[in-house]
């Protein structure tokens, strides 16, 4: 009688604290204590000091049963989470009832984040625009093709080559030309493959001699 009054019952550890779908806790075998339906432990010491809950062996169990359902819930997370790539057909009723819902959640959530971005957009337009009339406009599109048309051309290497072939026909001395970095890299790697493929090249095109090409890589 000493021992019960300086201890307490354990309480055991409740069924459905750790009860979840596609575990084997639901085939665990289950006794009642203190009204409650717990996960039966054999080696249960049914006393256990007054400052705790449970008893040592329960305790043990209890660790054991949080990591199995850790393990169980982040197994299922990963099923269920709508990135996954595991497919339908794999998935029971209940997971997919949950990727479902995760998805319509994200969904909505993304709905509302749109119409909030259109009705910023729809403020700014009203707050800040500004009317064009014809004239501005043909300025505007006679910038923008110009600009992009100097783009377009301005790292382009056939652009470059066919530019750099008419300065070079004008000019009788090759030395007076002036090659662009990128008709230099080109002519490098040509020569690099065949010196005798880049001087049949130079009897039909202008090049720059192998003579400057040499004092670019010396
Ligand atoms: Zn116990």
């Amino acid at each position: 009688m000493s021992k019960i009054k300086k201890g307490s019952v354990c309480k055991g550890n409740k069924l459905q604290e750790f009860d979840m779908t596609n575990t084997d806790f639901t085939k665990t075998p289950v006794t009642f204590r203190m009204g409650n339906e717990i996960i039966h432990n054999p080696s249960c010491h049914i006393l256990c000091r007054k400052s705790q809950s449970f008893c040592p062996s329960c305790m043990q169990q209890r660790r054991t049963l949080m990591v199995q359902k850790c393990r169980a819930q982040c197994h299922n997370t990963n099923r269920t989470d709508p990135t996954t790539t595991v497919s339908y057909k794999y998935l029971t009723k209940e997971e997919m009832k949950h990727r479902m819902e995760t998805l319509h959640k994200q969904l909505t959530k993304v709905k509302k984040q749109r119409d909030r971005l259109e009705n910023k957009i729809k403020t700014l337009i009203a707050k800040q625009s500004l009317s064009l009339n014809q004239n501005d406009h043909n300025d505007l599109k006679e910038i923008v093709l110009n600009e992009c048309d100097q783009v377009t051309h301005q790292t382009s290497l056939h652009r470059i080559f066919w530019e750099q072939q008419v300065q070079a026909l004008k000019k009788s001395d090759s030395r007076a030309i002036r090659w662009h970095p990128l008709m230099i890299k080109l002519c490098i790697l040509i020569r690099h493959q065949s010196q005798a493929a880049y001087e049949t090249m130079r009897q039909c095109i202008r090049l720059p001699s192998q003579r400057l090409l040499r004092d670019y890589t010396h």
